[in-house]
């Protein structure tokens, strides 16, 4: 890949769709130090990643050795397990100890350095290699615990589920489907756990977001924290008498943000299996017809009802809501989702749905910016190897695609079939179109002293990214050429494209009822 940076993007989310460490190579010094967005994406998203740092040689260190830096240490930060072996006989050991660490307890990345005097080592000893890494445990609930969880959630008057990207990670769709459908509880995904039950499931209420988190009396917690994703948990975004039944795999995050009534420390597929079992015993089914249902139903149409407005209106430049209805409409249902930017970001979450767990990747936790690339080519390599007809779709905002655009020549290079959207609207959150950018640029002494900084240059060609290295590449304005270059590009399986749309610069997102990051002082 060009640039470190990307490629530990990509290492990382390559992580999180096998659930097995992908491996990053790089350089020293500066090489890891670009690796270090990747290794921080990877730990705060709880995905599993191996960094491999050559180093300076040994007996250059403290001498001002090429590109010396104290990379263990500046690791550490960034990582579970970091580690530079002693001599080359006990590589092998650490190399099991970081896969190990990786994907043991709450995933994380791992870091061994390697000086180049190591690498080049010869040993005469008899390696003796340590067994090859199992599987992580799966670690079940107390009986008594999983009875306490079920008697909440069958007495509660407006149960919930959120499940989040834990659940995706740890493979558990089948029993939280099960557990879904046949109790019929209302659940909400987090960005990246759509698709652990799919969008288009009656019983998702995405769209009936803020309601069914202010409202909830019980909230069963499956795979996500009560970090900003999730307003901490804190009023007036979630009921102050809500009841927290929480499961996880990381002990430590129990009982984070708010008091869980239950706390269950466990892997998420075997304890809902317990879930199941007890409630098949209790023959128990949240009833269709109750008050909390038809509240979420009605506030389920009511914003369907603003958002088909806003699609429906198709003037241009386009509204973020028309071009995305029409990339929607098109799209494969099982492609894998590629999104990232500021409102295209938040607006995709809503507008583009997920059908199957691991299908969406953006930019996490830690909001990255940034990420889309890597994990566009992350996806794209996992499609060759596992379902080479799957298309990996990534929508990015025109600043996200500014981080690593450059990466076009490698998805060119290999030939990766990825469709990249560019939602242009020449600015982060807002830009401004060309008059007034033009208007302001004239007005001072210097462009820096006028142009808001969170302005791009209005109406960029980014598609000629593509174009110089083969690639197709299209600027659209309208739904109709929208929707040919997007048809154009979903027919050819063996070349990516770049669509680059041009989004009226002060596009907005549908109004919210509250602003955002909102948390009462605790
Ligand atoms: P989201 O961003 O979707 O809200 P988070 O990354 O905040 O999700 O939370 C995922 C949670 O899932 C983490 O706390 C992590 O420890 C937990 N987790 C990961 N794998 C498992 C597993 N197999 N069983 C239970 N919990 C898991």
């Amino acid at each position: 890949m060009r640039n470190e940076q990307a490629a530990s993007y990509a290492a990382g989310a390559m992580g999180y769709l096998t659930k097995t460490p992908a491996v990053c190579l790089t350089v020293s010094g500066p090489g890891l130090i670009h690796a270090l967005g990747g290794m921080a994406n990877a730990q705060v998203n709880g995905w599993p990643l191996i960094v491999i740092g050559g180093s300076c040689d040994r007996d250059q260190e403290g001498l001002g050795g090429f590109q010396e830096f104290p990379q263990v240490e500046t690791s550490r930060l960034y990582s579970k397990y970091t580690c530079r072996p002693t001599e080359v006989n006990f590589i092998p050991f650490h190399i099991e100890k970081a896969f190990r660490q990786s994907i043991y307890g709450r995933p994380g990345t791992s870091y061994i350095d390697l000086p180049g005097d190591l690498i080049s080592q010869e040993t005469n000893k008899t390696i003796v290699y340590p067994p090859k890494c199992c599987d992580p445990p799966h670690s079940l609930a107390p009986k008594e615990l999983i009875k306490s969880l079920t008697d909440f959630l069958t007495t509660a008057k407006k149960p919930l589920v959120i499940i989040g990207k834990g659940s995706s990670y740890s493979r558990a769709e089948n029993p939280i489907r099960e557990l879904i459908e046949k109790h019929k509880i209302p659940f909400l995904p987090t960005p990246m756990g759509k698709g652990v039950v799919s969008d288009s499931s009656p019983f998702c209420v995405a769209s009936a977001r803020s309601k069914a988190l202010a409202q909830s009396d019980c909230v069963l917690l499956l795979g996500a924290r009560l970090n900003w994703i999730l307003h901490f948990g804190q009023p007036p975004r979630f009921n102050p008498q809500v009841k927290i039944l929480q499961v996880d795999i990381s002990m430590e995050e129990l009982h984070n943000s708010v008091q869980s009534s239950v706390a269950i420390h466990g892997d998420i597929g075997s304890v809902v299996q317990q879930i199941n079992k007890d409630l098949d015993e209790r023959k128990w089914t949240l009833n269709q017809n109750s008050s909390w249902w038809a509240e979420l139903l009605k506030k389920k149409n009511d914003n369907i009802n603003t958002i088909k407005e806003m699609m429906s209106d198709v003037s241009t430049p386009l509204n973020y809501y028309a071009a995305y209805n029409e990339i929607q409409s098109l799209i494969p249902k099982d492609s894998i989702i590629v999104n990232e930017g500021a409102n295209t970001m938040d607006i995709g979450r809503t507008m583009l749905l997920n059908d199957s767990p691991r299908h969406r990747l953006d930019a996490g936790t830690f909001g990255t910016m940034g990420v889309g690339l890597g994990s566009a080519i992350a996806a794209a390599l996992w499609c060759e190897d596992n379902a080479p007809k799957k298309r990996v779709i990534c929508v990015q905002g025109d600043s996200a695609f500014g981080f690593g655009g450059l990466e076009m020549e490698t998805v060119n290079r290999y030939h990766l079939p990825i469709i990249v959207i560019i939602f242009n609207n020449s600015g982060i959150y807002t830009g401004l179109d060309a008059e007034s950018f033009k208007m302001l640029e004239e007005e001072g002494t210097h462009p820096t002293l006028c142009i808001p900084p969170t302005s791009l240059l209005p109406n960029a060609r980014y598609e000629k990214i593509t174009q110089m290295f083969g690639g197709k590449g299209y600027y659209v304005r309208t739904v109709e050429e929208l929707r040919t270059a997007l048809k154009e590009s979903l027919s050819d399986t063996k070349q990516p494209s770049v669509i680059n749309i041009e989004i009226a610069p002060t596009a907005q997102r549908k109004a919210q009822e509250h602003p955002w990051l909102t948390r009462s002082k605790m």
